[in-house]
């Protein structure tokens, strides 16, 4: 009987115990997750260009947002179906890619959607949703004093998937998203007044600033993108690799053509990546950087695969991927792969693992790559520049 007592004791214990771990689990969780941060936050949509340029201005808003001591609310990619039905955008969540967490060493994120979902019924209700645009912005609105927030596509999109319509539009002027304003927005927008700093793009520079590079290092892949990535290398390709991107599409040809025509600088989109950012010193940018032709991605190709030993190629293109042509330059003897993912990130992945990568300077695609391998030392190149300079990184 008294063993019986015990026994029944030491359960209740067990069960009480595990009742207040529980409990006392999913209340600290909840209440990191949930804290209201009076601090204010930043939200923005991702609405210029795609993946590489939304990772560009992303790393200048994560620099934007811990400048104003806010909490980013990180929006989802947008991802664009021109070619596939039902044609409508895609918002996927930041975290499918890549860890959520380990943005917060730099600096205090939420999802965009958690955000919505467990903090502005409460705390930034509807009739309480204000947006935020430069003056210039608002201009183009008929009554020249709103903000663009949801005109056309993906502006309209995103906001609808989000869940969000705005009542009322504060606008500003004279003042940048550079950290010489830090002063002035504070200032303007003290997080008692205006909680949620909401806007129609990103409060960030593209490209990406060269103080801001470093950020590339809190951008990890998530686990199932790691897993899928690696899982191809292991059964595709065989160590050492050379992997490469080729940006030579329709609209990449469209593009270089004003380079062709002197109508754009050696400053043009993401090459200062490898002119270097001080337009004084910056190299030339060649028509063959842009858009290398056959011979130079053959001259490239060669000598790294030369260089690095390479056995294998990996080929991430957004259109042909002369694998044929590659193939024949090592007469089998170096296998060539290309695999036209449904998703461009297993290929930035790839390229990212590869033992050496040569990219494209004008590229924000290939950028995101080149950041990510200076992150870990790997070596980079870029067609029609096979040692790009130093560049002075500034650490944060
Ligand atoms: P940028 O235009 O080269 O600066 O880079 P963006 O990322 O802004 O736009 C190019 C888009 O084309 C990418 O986001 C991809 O959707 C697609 N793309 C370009 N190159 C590749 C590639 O090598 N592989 C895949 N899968 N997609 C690519
Ligand atoms: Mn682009």
């Amino acid at each position: 009987m008294a063993d019986l007592q015990r026994a029944v004791n030491s359960l209740t214990c067990l069960v009480l115990f595990l009742l207040t771990s529980l409990s006392s689990l999913s209340s600290r969780s909840s209440a990191e997750e949930l804290q209201w941060d009076h601090n204010g936050y930043v939200l923005y949509c991702p609405c210029m260009g795609r993946f590489g340029n939304q990772a560009d201005h992303f790393l200048g808003s994560l620099a934007f947002a811990k400048m104003l001591n806010r909490t980013l609310a990180v929006p989802p990619w947008i991802v664009y179906r021109h070619h596939t039905p039902p044609y409508t955008n895609v918002h996927v969540p930041y975290s499918d890619f890549f860890k959520l967490e380990s943005l917060s060493a730099f600096h205090r994120v939420v999802s965009l959607e958690d955000f919505m979902e467990k903090l502005a019924d409460e705390h930034w209700p509807s009739g309480q949703r204000n947006a935020y645009c430069f003056e210039t912005a608002a201009l183009r609105s008929p009554d020249k004093k709103s903000c663009p927030m949801k005109d056309g596509n993906p502006f309209g999109p995103f906001w609808d998937h989000i869940g969000v319509e705005f009542d009322r539009s504060v606008l500003f002027g004279g003042i940048s998203f550079s950290p010489y304003h830090q002063p002035q927005w504070m200032k303007r927008f003290p997080p008692s007044d205006h909680p949620v700093l909401a806007l129609p793009g990103a409060p960030a520079q593209f490209p990406v600033l060269e103080e801001h590079v470093g950020l590339q290092r809190f951008v990890v892949w998530a686990d199932s993108m790691a897993g899928e990535g690696e899982r191809l290398i292991a059964d595709l390709l065989t160590r050492p690799y050379v992997g490469i991107h080729l940006r030579i599409g329709i609209d990449w040809q469209n593009a270089c053509r004003l380079l062709d025509r002197g109508e754009v600088g050696p400053h043009f989109m993401a090459s200062p990546q490898c002119v270097g950012y001080n337009r004084q010193t910056a190299l030339p940018l060649t028509s063959t950087m842009c858009l290398p032709d056959l011979t130079e991605i053959r001259r490239a190709v060669r000598l790294w695969v030369k260089k690095t030993s390479a056995r294998s190629v990996y080929i991430a293109t957004d259109s042909e991927s002369h694998s044929r042509d590659i193939e024949t330059l090592f007469r089998g003897k170096v296998k060539v792969v290309s695999l036209q993912p449904d998703s461009a990130q297993l290929d930035l992945y790839i390229l990212g693992q590869a033992d050496h990568f040569i990219g494209n300077c004008v590229s924000s695609f290939s950028a995101f790559v080149k950041r990510e391998r200076d992150v870990h030392g790997l070596s980079s190149s870029f067609f029609g520049m096979d040692k790009p300079g130093k560049l002075s990184h500034v650490e944060l």
